[in-house]
């Protein structure tokens, strides 16, 4: 089995958690910018977290033969603060020629208060500006699908961004053709308790297709697992999906959406 993990928070797992992707048969994970377990205070811990992203965290999973890639923002839920997310947002552009930096994200709303929503301009505006690709987080449970559709009518009145060129991610079933139908790409994220598991990701890829959808474990702060896109493909395996099939959603799609990022390249 070959899988790309198109998001995962790599700087908040452990080593062993590269060795077993690897294991599994990882080709290239992507890194969005996200929480780091605690609000950061100033400009100066963006900064650093962005050195990490650009710097440390490739050289940590090249060690594996691993390729690494990332993606840069101020995430929704510390952008309450509009000077914060200013400033944040104006040192961005210093890292964006660096060689595994992929776009801007993962942005989006957490809560949908009015400051989000203006940072999110902000950001989409700066993926115009340096014609970059987008990452989008949407909302949890009762806040999303208010948020999913804020996102998407935000992105579409840009008229710089091709939808092609974004992917809104944590689609649930009640999200997944909203998003499908503006062009734009979804992600499922697989979570052993919130988002969406195994089961519900191959039911919607049953009913909804398998264009322009990718998945990813997100493996982030909280209870997640970094092997869940490999174990939901044994699972669709056990469902019937053909090989190809598989590979194309794990494979060949998260390929096709990152490859519009010239940098990204695999070995
Ligand atoms: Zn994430």
């Amino acid at each position: 089995m070959r899988y790309i993990e198109p998001h995962g928070h790599m700087v908040s797992r452990v080593t062993d958690d590269y060795v077993s992707m690897v294991t599994a048969g990882c080709q290239a994970v992507c890194e969005p910018a996200f929480w780091a377990g605690f609000d950061r205070s100033s400009v100066d811990g963006f900064f650093d977290y962005f050195r990490q992203l650009t710097e440390h965290e490739p050289k940590r999973a090249a060690k594996f033969g691993l390729p690494h890639f990332s993606w840069l923002c101020i995430i929704p839920k510390e952008s309450e603060d509009i000077k914060l997310a200013e400033d944040v947002i104006a040192i961005i552009p210093k890292f964006l020629d660096r060689p595994n930096v992929l776009g801007i994200g993962e942005i989006g709303l957490n809560k949908n208060s009015r400051n989000e929503l203006k940072v999110l301009e902000m950001h989409v505006d700066l993926a115009a500006r340096h014609e970059q690709l987008i990452l989008v987080h949407t909302p949890h449970l009762e806040d999303k699908l208010k948020g999913t559709r804020l996102i998407l009518d935000t992105i579409k009145a840009d008229k710089r961004i091709r939808p092609e060129r974004v992917i809104i991610d944590h689609v649930e079933e009640h999200t997944i053709k909203l998003v499908l139908d503006t062009g734009m790409w979804a992600g499922m994220t697989l979570y052993p308790e919130s988002k969406c598991t195994p089961a519900r990701a191959i039911d919607m890829v049953d009913v909804y297709g398998n264009e322009r959808v990718w998945m990813n474990c997100a493996c982030d702060w909280g209870v997640s697992d970094p092997l869940a896109v490999p174990k939901t493909a044994l699972e669709m395996r056990r469902r019937g999906h053909s090989v190809k099939t598989i590979d194309k959603l794990i494979y060949q799609n998260p390929l096709r959406f990152l490859g519009q990022c010239s940098k990204f390249k695999l070995p």
